[in-house]
């Protein structure tokens, strides 16, 4: 495992507080203020400038979590996403991304970029040889997601940051699935990261934001375009998110835990066909995996044999409930066709290697013999008959 350790639940707990001075309470004031008084020294305060006392602290927080100097809170990932993009590229730019990665992202890099006039190359296996082969003379960024959803594909962070490195490239990674708690790819020298904080870091389900975490200097610049696409995230969900953040640790530390032990459970089963989780040993990446990542998280994928019924499956599930979204505390179940993934033709799913049969599992911090137990139910309820 990644030998960086770090203090994460005192981080989670007091990084970036905002102090009740007031009244001495041991949780952070509400400012929902959008008008403040602008005279005197200082910014101007206003909300769609993310700089109000409750987005700044959060901010702090964040950038705490990722080892980074600055961050910035977002109304959903993909206001986050987009924000980056938007104040690094411009017409005539080329961009390598890794090709796997969340259907939303590769939507918005296909319909966006194309109507933009941004050059972009969507990659299969990154590693130095196939980063330097799609390099062009105009390539600005590379783009990586690691543990990539849905597949749960491991990118070597050092390659990609050396790469950008060299050829004076903006590194970007969406760090969502691992969260700040397994991985901080600022310690292997990308430049930017990002999240949809409505999963781990919000954590219940409840909460739809994004931060992006980086140097200051990178933060100016991306400050400059978001302020001006407005994609900012409201004071009274901010709070709720920085609340939510003080207990990330121990869930995902829990998820973690469960998800390896049902990784395990789902690998011996003559039912399944294949499960994707980095903490197995037969992961094709469970070396970079163990060299980067603290623990290996609480996502996975896997698919049935032909003998189980996969829909019928989800129909008799009771515990884990069939839900868009992850990493609530409650575990989940999709199907990437469907949901997270339905935006991209039938073609870009089969090139991604996305079966119909994929389903994607986000473990909860329920008892993992219940979860177990609820999964096995459901597989022996939708069995096929051999005719
Ligand atoms: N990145 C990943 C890995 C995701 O799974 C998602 C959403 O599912 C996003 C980004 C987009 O986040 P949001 O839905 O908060 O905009």
């Amino acid at each position: 495992m990644s030998s960086k350790k770090r203090p994460l639940n005192t981080l989670c707990v007091h990084a970036g507080n905002l102090e009740d001075e007031k009244y001495g309470g041991a949780t952070a004031p509400l400012y929902m203020s959008t008008a403040y008084d602008y005279r005197g020294e200082g910014t101007n305060l206003y909300p769609r400038y993310f700089n109000t006392p409750n987005q700044v602290a959060l901010g702090e927080k964040i950038a705490a979590l990722e080892n980074c100097e600055a961050g910035l809170i977002f109304g959903s990932g993909m206001a986050a996403i987009s924000a980056v993009f938007m104040a690094f590229l411009k017409t005539g730019d080329h961009v390598i991304l890794q090709r796997a990665i969340y259907g939303g992202t590769s939507h918005f890099v296909d319909a966006e970029f194309t109507n933009l006039g941004i050059e972009f190359s969507f990659i299969e296996h990154i590693n130095a040889a196939s980063l330097e082969k799609h390099r062009k003379v105009n390539t600005k960024m590379v783009y990586i997601e690691t543990p990539s959803n849905p597949l749960l594909e491991v990118v070597d962070m050092t390659v990609v940051s050396a790469f950008a490195k060299a050829n004076s490239l903006t590194s970007v990674i969406d760090n969502t699935f691992a969260s700040p708690i397994n991985q901080n790819p600022a310690d292997y020298g990308i430049d930017i990261i990002l999240h949809s904080a409505t999963k781990y870091l919000g954590g219940h389900s409840d909460i739809c934001a994004g931060t992006v975490s980086c140097s200051q200097k990178h933060m100016n610049q991306i400050w400059k375009t978001a302020k001006n696409y407005g994609g900012s995230l409201s004071d009274q969900t901010v709070w709720l998110l920085e609340r939510s953040i003080k207990t990330l640790g121990l869930r995902v530390k829990q998820q973690t835990k469960n998800a390896k032990k049902l990784a395990r459970y789902f690998e011996d089963h003559p039912a399944i066909k294949r499960v994707n989780y980095p903490g197995l040993k037969s992961h094709p990446n469970h070396k970079i995996a163990k060299s980067q990542m603290r623990g290996y998280g609480g996502m996975m994928s896997f698919e049935f044999k032909k003998s189980v019924d996969h829909h019928r499956f989800l129909e008799e599930l009771k515990v884990v409930k069939v839900a868009l979204s992850l990493a609530g505390v409650e575990s989940t179940i999709l199907a990437p066709t469907q949901t997270s993934h339905s935006l991209l033709t039938p073609e870009q799913r089969k090139e991604q290697g996305i079966s119909d049969r994929l389903l994607r599992f986000s473990v909860g911090i329920e008892e993992v013999k219940i979860l177990a137990n609820d999964i096995e139910q459901a597989i022996e309820k939708s069995r096929k008959i051999a005719k």
